[in-house]
């Protein structure tokens, strides 16, 4: 089964081996001199077929499994991914969403055991799904795409990974990926997504 997934603003779909990354930020759309490395691990989700296919159908076809594939791209200083701020935000998030979790199965037995003795159940517990509440937040905002990610994304790969499919948000960059590849890039406005 497949779905027809419809873009309000077209896709990019180039080749993989011959892309060109314009020296433009994705972001801002100013002249850009660092280089960002995207790394990109191809999900079950993402690939792009023109039907479904299974790993069995792949090997059988002889068509290429999924391997990570890497992307060199162009950013601004300001909008360079090697600002460690965000990854340290995301790693205390993980910390904490974890130390929840624990509390959460504990702040059950708790409850349980107050209803169970017919016990009012103590004020703690209230604000231990404050403390929940809070944890979400942060991870939300932590794990939010930020700056180049959100400009900058990789929604799939043809069947063969011969041609990668990415979403821009500037269109002054989107138009400098057309221009800068021509003979190897498209715009597309609409793709079919696999189930595999
Ligand atoms: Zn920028």
């Amino acid at each position: 089964m497949s779905r027809r997934v419809t873009f309000k603003d077209p896709l990019i779909r180039v080749r993989v081996s011959r892309v060109i990354f314009p020296k433009l930020c994705p972001v801002c759309g100013r002249e850009a001199n660092h280089t960002n490395k995207v790394v990109i691990t191809p999900k079950k989700t993402q690939y792009l077929s023109l039907g479904p296919m299974t790993p069995y159908d792949r090997r059988r076809m002889g068509i290429p499994s999924p391997e990570v594939k890497t992307f060199h791209v162009y950013a601004c200083e300001d909008h360079s991914l090697d600002d460690g701020g965000i990854m340290r935000l995301r790693a205390i998030s993980a910390f904490y969403a974890l130390l929840a979790l624990c509390m959460l199965v504990f702040a059950f037995i708790f409850i349980g055991s107050d209803i169970h003795l017919g016990r009012p159940v103590t004020i703690w517990t209230g604000l231990f799904f404050v403390f929940v509440g809070a944890v979400m937040t942060l991870a939300y905002v932590a794990f939010r795409p930020y700056g180049l990610e959100a400009a900058f994304r990789v929604i799939g790969f043809d069947y063969d990974f011969q041609h990668v499919w990415l979403q821009l948000q500037n269109p002054a960059y989107r138009n400098a990926m057309i221009e800068r590849n021509a003979m190897d890039a498209e715009l597309v406005s609409w793709i079919v997504r696999g189930r595999y």
